[in-house]
């Protein structure tokens, strides 16, 4: 069979890493984006030891030239095949934000980050997507308005909330191609952003999202769904 062939935004490190690991592990083809390949020390390692399975192209996906090179480059790399995973896992977190100090460009940041540079992403690759295929965007329970009950992290919770509209609004757009597109929630992960309290390990949290991934029917899109499957309120 065909190995899948699987794009990772933001694989530095944290998440995007490790969701590249274990699709590489899985016999997937990778494409891995970094905002800078040339010091992504880890993902350049795991190049190295799955040569031709994983390559590793620069993105910010907050920057429209960025996206644009690698829809120029993107083409080179699969040639004829298709993209059958897009996970949109690039994101950005402003911590200890207070009301009254909440900066203008913390919130535009956040959104551009969280929401906008994934939904114009899927919308530039979509004709690299193969049809049937998926796109999970990594979500929070942070950006469910139905759950929040507590100022915190107001940017990262309104940009997040903005991408689970854009989830909402791509699922809706890719549907005739039997494209599904999900919204992910990872739990609370041991990585830069979870931080050191964080009781998920990132190869826990992967492996859950990824069996997510696996047991999608063909009309679950536009769900926001929790790292055991359960559907999450938005
Ligand atoms: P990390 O902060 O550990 O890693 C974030 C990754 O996103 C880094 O590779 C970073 O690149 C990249 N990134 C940030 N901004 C941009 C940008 N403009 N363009 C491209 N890449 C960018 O986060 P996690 O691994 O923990 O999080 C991954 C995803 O999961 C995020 O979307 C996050 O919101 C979500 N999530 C995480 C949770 C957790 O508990 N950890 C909980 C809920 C959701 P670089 O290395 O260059 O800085």
């Amino acid at each position: 069979m065909e190995p899948r062939h699987c794009l990772v935004t933001g694989a530095n490190r944290g998440l995007g890493l490790e969701f590249t690991r274990q699709l590489l592990a899985g016999g997937a083809r990778v494409v891995a984006t970094a905002r800078h390949p040339g010091r992504a020390t880890a993902l350049n390692a795991l190049a190295g030891e799955h040569p031709g399975r994983l390559h590793v192209l620069p993105l910010d996906v907050a920057v429209a030239r960025s996206r644009d090179e690698l829809l120029r480059e993107l083409p080179l790399v699969l040639g004829q095949r298709r993209l059958d995973l897009l996970l949109n896992n690039a994101g950005v977190l402003h911590g200890g934000e207070r009301f009254g100090q909440v900066a203008e460009a913390d919130l535009e940041t956040s959104v551009r980050t969280n929401a906008i540079g994934p939904f114009l992403l899927v919308q530039a690759l979509a004709g690299l997507l193969a049809d049937g295929g998926i796109v999970a965007n990594l979500s929070s329970e942070i950006g469910s308005i139905a759950l929040r009950r507590e100022f915190r992290t107001p940017s990262y919770a309104i940009g997040k909330a903005a991408q689970n509209m854009a989830t909402v609004m791509l699922s809706q757009a890719l549907q005739p191609r039997g494209i599904r597109v999900v919204a992910l929630h990872p739990g609370w992960v041991r990585t830069d952003m979870g931080g050191e309290r964080a009781p998920v390990l990132p190869a826990e949290a992967v492996a859950a999202l990824l069996q997510v991934l696996e047991r999608l029917g063909p009309t679950d899109s536009g769900l926001f769904l929790g790292p055991d499957g359960a559907v999450l309120p938005w």
